[in-house]
């Protein structure tokens, strides 16, 4: 709670209605998805904020930043707040929820920049932009993240990696709020030369990697009122109709030529890693997503009663094993083509088969066909062997509502980002992730394989959900240039003993990062992170804290999720 002081202090500055201190409210901004795995003694709930704020410029933002470094009270930022890790620390922080800065402030189609306020969508931004022919690149927590909170703060991956890189990597520029309140233009925006949002680095040394560095300060460095973020050319539909209600949106018209969505299935990891790289080199994957075996049989059913019935076929094991969704986009007609022609190329030599999308296989069908594949190790041996074939079956006739389905579930994932997050809750009511550093698609596959060995005996004492062992999830980046696949595990949030294991299994994949050099995982944030990881990698946590005390002397910005100013020594 506030004093009536500093109530009055923050109102002055944003407003009275604009801060809110209400219990009722306060407790909205302490709850989070899956917190029992964040909080040491399970508990549901996080930290209740001191205090709301909503500023409306960058203005008032400084001025609630300058406060408090006079008083005890820290600042923590919020975009749209689809984290636990936008939540408070403790109960001196105020938590600043910047939904009252929701403007797209520039579109500079020419010069292919958007430049946008935090609570900027982005699906709202991709919308405009397909309209003038042009692409962001959006996370795959789905198309409602904030813009500028995944490319200046929080992690940054998704699915279209492999044509527009990740979100730290679409950073030119920032207007940044430093914890002492002034306020800093990076780049070539910056310091009135009105040139323009083109670079986030100008003449002399950068601070990017100060900033953002791989995954972001989490909000323990101020806070980002504006970001310039790089756009891409898009050549697919300027605009979509849809039909249908959910959970089954359909597309309304046939999608263009030039555009083709694909479920690609291989034999092995080998050959998966293989056809990522090889798509990836000549350039033909717009964007992908090595979606698993159990993740492909949850995405193909409504409940989990049908789940069940269609993962105990076995098909599922067998056919979507190592398994990549894919579009594929021409700038013409004749650039798809060839790119078909080389994907077809790249499957005959990694044994890849294209799966047929005439029609979604019922539940049903699928439970027939279980029993007859079951003495078959590879159901789709001749369609490998023979890769004529697998054009014969895509020509195949179907109704259009028959392919309509398959066709606009790869649509929205793989390139509207309409995720459907909370489907992943289904099965157990709770997920969690590990591992996921960033480096090769080779490491990458190798984190999938490292994560289901470690989940293998917790899913034998029935502690976590069977799911076949192996969620490794994720893609290539920069045309496979780069590579990432987080291991993710499904528990239950109602079972202590769940929730246990779940918590185990993160803190052993955080060992195996340091003893079978798998990089720094996506949960290698925050004090303890730090001083587990720091010392095996350049001593980075001796870094940040230097870095924090220099940009906060006061400790005005929450350090929490970032890094305390002073390093603990361990004995
Ligand atoms: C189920 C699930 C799946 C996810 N999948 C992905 C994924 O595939 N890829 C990925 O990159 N992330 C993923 N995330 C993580 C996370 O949701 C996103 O990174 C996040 O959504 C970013 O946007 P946001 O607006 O929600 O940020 P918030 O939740 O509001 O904030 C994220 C962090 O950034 C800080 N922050 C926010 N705004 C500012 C600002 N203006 N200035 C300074 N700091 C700020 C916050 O303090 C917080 O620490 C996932 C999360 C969940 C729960």
């Amino acid at each position: 709670m506030l004093t009536q002081n500093e109530k009055k202090a923050l109102a002055d500055i944003v407003g009275p209605e604009w801060v809110c201190d209400e219990p009722v409210m306060m407790d909205t901004y302490a709850y989070y998805m899956n917190p029992e795995i964040l909080n040491k003694d399970g508990s549901l709930w996080l930290p209740r904020p001191a205090a709301v704020v909503m500023p409306a410029r960058t203005a008032e933002v400084s001025a609630v930043l300058r406060y408090c470094n006079g008083v005890d009270l820290m600042v923590k930022p919020l975009s749209t707040g689809f984290h636990c890790v936008a939540a408070a620390s403790r109960d001196r922080v105020i938590v600043m929820d910047l939904k009252r800065m929701d403007k797209i402030i520039e579109i500079d189609v020419k010069n292919q920049i958007a430049v946008v306020e935090p609570y900027v969508k982005a699906i709202h931004l991709q919308t405009l932009l397909w309209k003038e022919g042009l692409n962001l690149h959006v996370i795959s927590c789905g198309g409602n993240h904030s813009v500028l909170a995944s490319a200046t703060s929080a992690w940054g991956t998704g699915l279209d990696g492999p044509s527009m890189s990740y979100s730290g990597r679409n950073l030119l520029g920032v207007e940044w709020v430093l914890p002492t309140g002034d306020v800093l233009t990076l780049g070539s925006a910056g310091q009135g030369t009105g040139a323009g949002w083109f670079s986030a680095d100008g003449p002399g040394p950068s601070l990017r990697g100060i900033l953002r560095g791989y995954m972001g300060a989490f909000g323990g460095l101020g806070v980002f009122t504006k970001a310039a973020i790089k756009l891409y050319p898009w050549d697919g539909p300027r605009e979509i109709k849809t039909e249908g209600c959910s959970p089954h949106y359909l597309l309304a018209e046939e999608l263009p030529k030039n555009l083709g969505l694909f479920a690609l299935s291989f034999r092995s990891a080998k050959a998966l890693a293989d056809a990522g790289y090889k798509l990836g080199e000549a350039e033909i994957t717009y964007a992908d997503f090595r979606l698993p075996a159990f993740m492909t049989a949850l995405g193909s059913t409504d409940e989990n009663l049908e789940l069940k019935r269609v993962w105990e076929t076995g098909i599922f094991q067998k056919v979507a094993q190592y398994h990549l969704i894919a579009a594929v986009i021409g700038c013409s007609q004749r650039e798809y083509d060839w790119k078909l022609k080389a994907l077809k190329e790249i499957l005959k030599e990694t044994g890849g088969v294209r799966l047929p999308l005439n029609e979604m296989p019922s539940p049903r069908f699928l439970e027939k066909l279980g029993p007859i594949l079951k003495f078959i190790d590879d159901p789709l041996f001749l369609l490998r062997k023979f890769p004529f074939l697998q054009d014969l079956l895509h020509k195949l006739p179907a109704s259009k509502t028959a392919r309509q389905r398959p066709q606009s579930e790869l649509f929205w994932v793989l390139l509207r980002h309409a995720t459907n997050t909370q489907g992943n809750f289904r099965p157990s009511q709770a997920m969690f992730t590990s591992l996921g550093g960033f480096d090769t698609w080779d490491l990458g596959l190798k984190q999938a394989e490292v994560i289901s060995k470690k989940k293998r005996k917790y899913i034998e004492q029935g502690l976590l959900l069977d799911d076949g062992g192996d969620l490794g999830c994720g893609g290539t980046f920069e045309h496979a240039h780069m590579g990432y696949l987080e291991g993710i595990g499904l528990y239950s949030s109602q079972d202590p003993r769940s929730v246990m294991a779940a918590g185990k299994v993160i803190d052993e994949a955080v060992d195996a990062c340091v003893e079978e050099a798998l990089g720094i995982p996506i949960a290698g944030f925050g004090k303890e992170m730090n001083a587990r990881l720091g010392p095996h990698c350049g001593d980075y946590h001796r870094w940040l804290a230097k870095i924090k005390k220099a940009l906060d002397p006061n400790l005005a910005s929450d350090p929490f999720f970032y890094a305390e100013p002073e390093v603990e020594e361990s004995s």
